[in-house]
């Protein structure tokens, strides 16, 4: 297994690239550690292939390296940087059968037949293919043809890292938790360095240890799932990770407090963390506030740090109550326990200050 280093890495499709727009993929620096679990995510079109393909040396970058344990590889071939990789589609011989397509990256390596045997029944078992063993891939469902391709992935136990570019997408979907599921314990277990390419954040969290986010060809934060959750360091983190979004308030700053933008928010100003507000009172530009559905609380009177809204519409969603809240001028999403009574009309709304952030022109103010 390898750390893979990015040192001063961008890449452009057009051949004279003259603006930042014309980059894939934007200057970055980045470590990804040995034996470490990552998923990449961001939607459709924000460079995760690209730095994918960059990584495995499918693709030269136009600026910059890529060093595996601190060796320049730019110039070398996925085969010579010694790379496993399972693409979105299968990728597998169908003539053959699934034994032998497992045993092929182990017999192209040279291994002896009692270590390939060893090998392909352990990938079997951990994928479930040991009764397909024997048949030919030709004619299995793309569900378990996927699974080969990742069995074929997962085989080889030299390689530096393993690559997945949205290796479930033709899986189905009750198939997919499992395999998830599976990965994990994999990795567990080996500790292969992987990186999981994915626009779908219930995949990129629950799979990997850490996620960096991408947008628009730059890498935008890089944490765990909880901290990509709790402090977004962007506006479009906040709306990207979460289900609904994070809330965005236009407000202002008034000395260590900040107040919402609209009817009825002058008296009331809110308290945030950490000397939070003051600093913004320095900065220009547009601030807002940001809190998680999540993080809010329904109250039916004022208390510590609330403001007056009102409750528009209360959707009964099984396990919890989506409340959309009028506020000031905006219309916020609050999450609300099946237990509590909701009623439309006035209430009071509570931003507790340790889960509230500012954004300044969409950056977490710190
Ligand atoms: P998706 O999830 O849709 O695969 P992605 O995040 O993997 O998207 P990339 O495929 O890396 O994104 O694409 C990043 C940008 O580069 C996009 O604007 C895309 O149109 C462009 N791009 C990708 N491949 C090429 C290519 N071979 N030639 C020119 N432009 C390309």
């Amino acid at each position: 297994m390898a750390e893979i280093r990015l040192q001063q890495l961008a890449h452009s499709y057009h051949n004279n690239p003259d603006s930042e727009s014309d980059y894939a993929l934007k200057t970055c620096d980045y470590l990804w550690e040995d034996g470490g679990a990552y998923a990449l995510l961001g939607p459709s079109g924000c460079g995760k292939t690209t730095l994918l393909k960059i990584i495995s040396g499918l693709l030269q970058p136009s600026q910059g390296k890529v060093l595996f344990d601190g060796v320049d590889v730019t110039a070398q071939s996925p085969r010579q940087r010694n790379i496993a990789q399972v693409f979105q589609f299968p990728v597998i011989y169908d003539a053959m059968s699934v034994y032998d397509n497992l045993a092929f990256p182990l017999r192209n390596r040279k291994l002896a037949a009692a270590a390939i045997d060893r090998r392909v029944q352990e990938v079997a078992e951990m994928l479930d293919l040991q009764a397909n063993l024997k048949q030919r891939a030709r004619g299995l469902s793309a569900d378990l043809k996927q699974m080969i391709s990742l069995g074929r992935g997962l085989v080889r136990e030299d390689v530096s890292a393993i690559l997945f570019d949205e290796p479930l997408t033709v899986i189905d979907p009750h198939l997919k938790f499992t395999l998830r599921r599976k990965l994990k314990q994999v990795h567990e277990r080996y500790r292969h360095t992987l990186i999981y390419v994915t626009h779908d954040q219930g995949e990129a969290l629950t799979f990997a240890d850490q996620v960096a986010v991408m947008s628009e060809g730059t890498i935008l934060q890089v944490g765990t799932p909880q901290q990509l959750f709790e402090k977004p360091v962007h506006r479009f983190l906040g709306h990207f990770i979460g289900s609904p979004g994070m809330n965005f308030l236009d407000c202002q700053v008034r000395q260590d407090e900040v107040v919402i933008d609209g009817h009825l928010m002058d008296g009331h100003p809110l308290r945030l963390a950490d000397g939070i507000a003051r600093r913004a009172g320095a900065l220009t530009g547009r601030l807002e506030l940001g809190v998680r559905p999540e993080f809010v609380r329904l109250c039916a009177s004022a208390e510590t740090n609330t403001v007056p809204v009102s409750v528009q519409e209360v959707q009964d969603l099984g396990n919890y109550q989506l409340v959309n809240v009028q506020c000031g001028k905006h219309m916020l999403k609050v999450k609300v326990v099946e237990a509590q009574d909701v009623q439309i009309g006035a209430a009071w709304l509570q931003f507790p200050a340790d889960m509230t952030r500012l954004y300044n022109n969409g950056h977490l103010v710190e």
